[in-house]
């Protein structure tokens, strides 16, 4: 039998690795996700084959009540939601390890080796941290808690003690061997308290990266798990998920020109002191759909520039209308991309897969930031934080030092939005009250129909 379930193991080793390599192209993404999910249930068989399992009653106990939270929750939250279910799945994730560990130690602590209570202690330190600095971070991205960093003067040395704590904990044990149940509790609370202070001051346009980081740590307790319980497939799916994570933050660090020291260590929000610019004696000024619509009369290049609230609002299919209504007009239309536009990584690219814009009209940020002088109307649909010139003008703000799309470069601008909210990371933008810009209040849905049936009227 245990032949039997090493090999099931390599079969699903293979898909989680065809998983991701699938998942990187938005051609075969759908053949990864069946791949990742084929594996996982391989995985699942084979580890409830093993021998060592003596009763199926509390497994099919936890299968059940696993099933009934994971099910409502990929059903019914909306797509726009997924870095919430993202944070939760690893709070999840992370908290099954530190138990798993935490149940190893009180069972088995004497006859543990030197190196099995440095990969346990480990284990335990990242599954409890990444819990709390998840679930928080889940209700950040969630807007139960503010978006902006929670910033308190000492949150350094604080966070530092902390974590010199787990670490010194860590060591006593390690040294002296033996069981020390008081110490062990010690760094169980410790790990989650240190998790909380390393989300605590992280302001909301830097989640994505947070999320990733977040990520890495719950793929590397896992694959600390598989060592203490020699279990080859959790150390290789552990490690898969653990340097994907890390990959991903550092390109999201590179994309938002973040130090990933500081994301690592959580010490984002560090220098950020919020100061919000006033909205005393500015003017704002607005016009209907129809009488925008007559703006595209004289244009000849039109940027799009699609955020978070185009995925709120569905409105992917319509930006498709007008686009096909502009280009019969023959303007040009281009859709600029930026890193972390809406919630999650590549959310603009899926949706306007979806609504079969074609994949060459799609520019990133890098290559479409030198075209916004040249172009005549650019057309910012539900964004808001990406296009916000205070990232470059402003070192008070929280979002300081990221790359945004030069739209206040363009000689027109339009922006749709609802009202004169704030984006994720809950600070004004001035490009608002520009005179170069107009605002289209509403739903963006409702506000590109309106301008579609302008314009094929025209
Ligand atoms: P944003 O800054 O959050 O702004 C979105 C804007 O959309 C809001 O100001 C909102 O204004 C408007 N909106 C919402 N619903 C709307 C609707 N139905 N119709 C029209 N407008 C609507 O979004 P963004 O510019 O895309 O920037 C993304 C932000 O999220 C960044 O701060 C980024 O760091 C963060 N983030 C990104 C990811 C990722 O991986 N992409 C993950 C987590 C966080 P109104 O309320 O006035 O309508």
């Amino acid at each position: 039998m245990e032949e039997i379930i090493q090999f099931v193991y390599i079969a699903s080793a293979v898909l989680f690795i065809l998983s991701l390599k699938w998942m990187s192209e938005v051609k075969t993404s759908r053949w990864g996700n069946w791949a990742g999910s084929a594996g996982m249930a391989l995985a699942i068989v084979a580890t409830l084959l093993k021998p060592e399992i003596h009763g199926y009653l509390w497994i099919a106990i936890g299968i059940v009540l696993g099933a009934s939270i994971g099910t409502p929750m990929a059903v019914l939250m909306p797509m726009t939601a997924v870095p919430q279910r993202t944070a939760l799945s690893h709070a999840f994730g992370a908290l099954a390890a530190g138990i798993v560990g935490s149940t190893e130690y009180f069972l088995k602590a004497d006859s543990f080796s030197l190196p099995q209570l440095v990969v346990l202690s480990i284990e335990v330190l990242l599954g409890f941290l990444t819990f709390t600095g998840s679930l928080l971070a889940f209700a950040k991205l969630q807007e139960i808690l503010p978006t902006r960093p929670i910033l308190y003067p000492g949150r350094n040395y604080v966070s530092l003690t902390v974590f010199s704590s787990c670490l010194l904990l860590i060591a006593y044990m390690v040294a002296k061997g033996g069981f020390h149940p008081f110490l062990f509790i010690s760094l169980i609370g410790f790990s989650l308290l240190f998790g909380i202070l390393l989300v605590l001051p992280i302001g909301g346009a830097d989640m994505p990266t947070v999320i990733s980081i977040l990520n890495a740590y719950a793929g590397l307790s896992s694959s600390f798990m598989g060592f203490l319980l020699n279990n080859k497939l959790l150390i290789i799916a552990g490690a898969l998920d653990g340097s994907s994570g890390l990959i991903l933050s550092i390109q999201m660090c590179k994309a938002m020109n973040r130090s990933f020291t500081n994301v690592l260590f959580g010490g984002m929000g560090q220098v950020l002191e919020v100061v919000d610019p006033s909205r005393d004696g500015k003017v704002v000024k607005s016009l209907s759909p129809r009488e925008a619509s007559i703006l595209f009369e004289a244009a000849k290049k039109v940027i799009v520039v699609p955020g978070y609230g185009m995925a709120a609002a569905q409105a992917q299919h319509v930006v498709k209308e007008l686009t096909d209504v502009l280009e019969s007009k023959n303007i040009e239309v281009k859709f600029a991309i930026h890193p972390v536009a809406g919630r999650m990584p590549g959310h603009m690219n899926v949706l306007l897969a979806e609504a079969d814009v074609p994949y060459d009209k799609l520019v990133e940020m890098e290559e479409i930031n030198p075209l916004f002088p040249e172009t005549d109307i650019v057309l910012v649909v539900g964004a808001n934080d990406i296009t916000n010139p205070a990232a470059k003008k402003n070192p008070g703000s929280p979002l300081y030092g990221m790359p945004i799309l030069d739209v206040e470069k363009a000689k027109q601008i339009l922006f749709i939005k609802r009202s004169m909210s704030t984006g994720f990371a809950g600070i004004d933008n001035d490009l608002f009250y520009s005179p170069k810009t107009i605002m289209l209040f509403g739903d963006a849905k409702k506000v590109l129909n309106e301008l579609v049936v302008s314009l094929n009227s025209q």
